[in-house]
């Protein structure tokens, strides 16, 4: 299985930055996600190097070298362009309330510092210079089992720090993994501790498992475990189904498993995801009625404006994913949206300003109710949408007393 790992794959400045490490006298090697995902031929995402060398030894061998978290052992090297963290062997203590750990400290001992790790499959360690592999927890075993497994005791992985439980589903389900027995049965017991982690942490786990391929399977062991009803109660009954045969998208993704939620906007902003995603699905959500069945194209029109058009993509797409899109309906939008018809009264041919003057009024709320009705003419014609229409269907007009 080690022949993929091959210095080939990983970019020169990080070679140079564990060459210039051992020159130096200390000990430095791949380690966590970049040896995974290379024993799993996968492309890593970025090469963590763990090393020997403390902070200040870093900031000694190489020309520049940012403090980036210098109290937890981990400074980033600037080599021709590239940034390369390196971060000292160290073991974690003091782990307060499951939260991060408050104090760190430093060790001459890579067994150690793979011993702090989550996960067997990311406790592993590589020198890309000699070819040594260190894997005292049987990382390649667990990976070629497809299984995410706790380093040592699950119970006490997960009591040290909540956020585990989570990450173990996150690449269970990320990686189409299986959780070993001893890991899935550590989480419902170690819910409490969960409780104490913060949303910040949880929403970037639970955004890399909504957008998995298998992400139906992830939200069944959010589910089973109790996860789920820690911080996404309101998921409880969602349709996990159609979450999987949604696009990879986080805000159709969203509101399929949001939808028939009351108030999802103010889900998506208790787990802090950006205001606009949450404005953009619970748009979604709040606005997925459909119109009759065989709508005119009136009907269809009204339905378009209120809806807004380019949110009609989406929407098309989450109830094709709950399986609600009536056959034709797909058909008939893509069909009336190509003949651009005005939908919002920024597209009336009469502005406001042309509006005043045909009235011979100000700004008054006499302007807001001619707008109104001439859209809701053009939504019923839109060939009425000329100047000249609109001012003849103006002259028959009269504002509400
Ligand atoms: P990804 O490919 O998703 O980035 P990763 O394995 O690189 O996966 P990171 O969150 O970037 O995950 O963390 C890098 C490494 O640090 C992990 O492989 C793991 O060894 C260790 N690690 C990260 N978070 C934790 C944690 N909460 N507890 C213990 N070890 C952790
Ligand atoms: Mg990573």
């Amino acid at each position: 299985m080690s022949d993929l790992l091959t210095k080939r794959t990983v970019p020169p400045a990080v070679l140079e930055v564990v060459k210039g490490l051992q020159d130096g006298g200390f000990r430095a090697f791949l380690v966590g996600g970049c040896v995974r995902d290379m024993l799993r031929a996968q492309p890593p995402k970025d090469f963590d190097v763990a090393s020997s060398a403390r902070p200040e030894d870093v900031q000694r061998l190489f020309k520049k070298v940012i403090p980036t978290g210098i109290e937890h052992g981990t400074v980033t090297v600037v080599l021709r362009g590239e940034h390369v963290e390196v971060t000292t062997f160290r073991s974690e203590a003091d782990y307060v309330d499951g939260r991060r750990p408050s104090k760190v400290e430093f060790h001459e001992d890579i067994e150690v510092d793979l011993g702090r790790r989550d996960f067997t499959m990311n406790a592993i360690a590589w020198d890309p210079n000699t070819g040594e592999l260190v894997d005292p927890f049987g990382g390649q075993k667990d990976l070629a089992l497809r299984t995410v497994r706790c380093v040592r005791d699950a119970m006490e992985r997960f009591t040290e720090d909540g956020l585990r439980p989570l990450r173990a589903v996150r690449f269970a389900t990320v990686l189409d993994f299986t959780l070993e027995p001893l890991t899935e049965a550590a989480i419902p017991k170690t819910l409490p501790v969960f409780r104490k982690v913060a949303v910040e942490r949880i929403n970037q786990e639970f955004v890399k498992l909504l957008l998995a391929p298998s992400v139906t399977k992830g939200l069944t062991l959010l589910a089973s475990t109790g996860l789920l009803g820690e911080f996404l109660p309101e998921a409880a009954q969602a349709d996990f189904e159609a979450v999987g045969r949604a696009a990879r998208d986080e805000v159709i993704r969203m509101a399929v498993l949001l939808f028939g939620q009351p108030q999802p906007r103010e889900v998506m902003i208790r787990l802090k995801f950006p205001n606009k995603t949450a404005d953009d699905a619970a748009a979604l959500v709040l606005r997925a009625p459909l119109p009759p069945a065989e709508p005119s194209d009136p009907q269809l029109r009204r339905w378009l404006s209120k809806v807004e058009a380019q949110r009609a993509p989406a929407l098309l797409a989450v109830h094709e994913a709950r399986g609600s899109l009536p056959a034709g309906f797909r058909a008939r939008v893509e069909a009336l949206l190509a003949t651009n018809p005005p939908l919002t009264t920024k597209q009336l041919a009469l502005d406001g300003k042309g509006l005043m003057d045909a009235l011979g009024t100000g700004p008054s709320p006499a302007i807001g109710h001619a707008t109104r009705h001439l859209l809701e003419l053009v939504l019923d014609d839109p060939s009425l949408n000329t100047r000249e229409g609109l001012l003849t269907a103006l002259k028959a007009w009269k504002p509400p007393s």
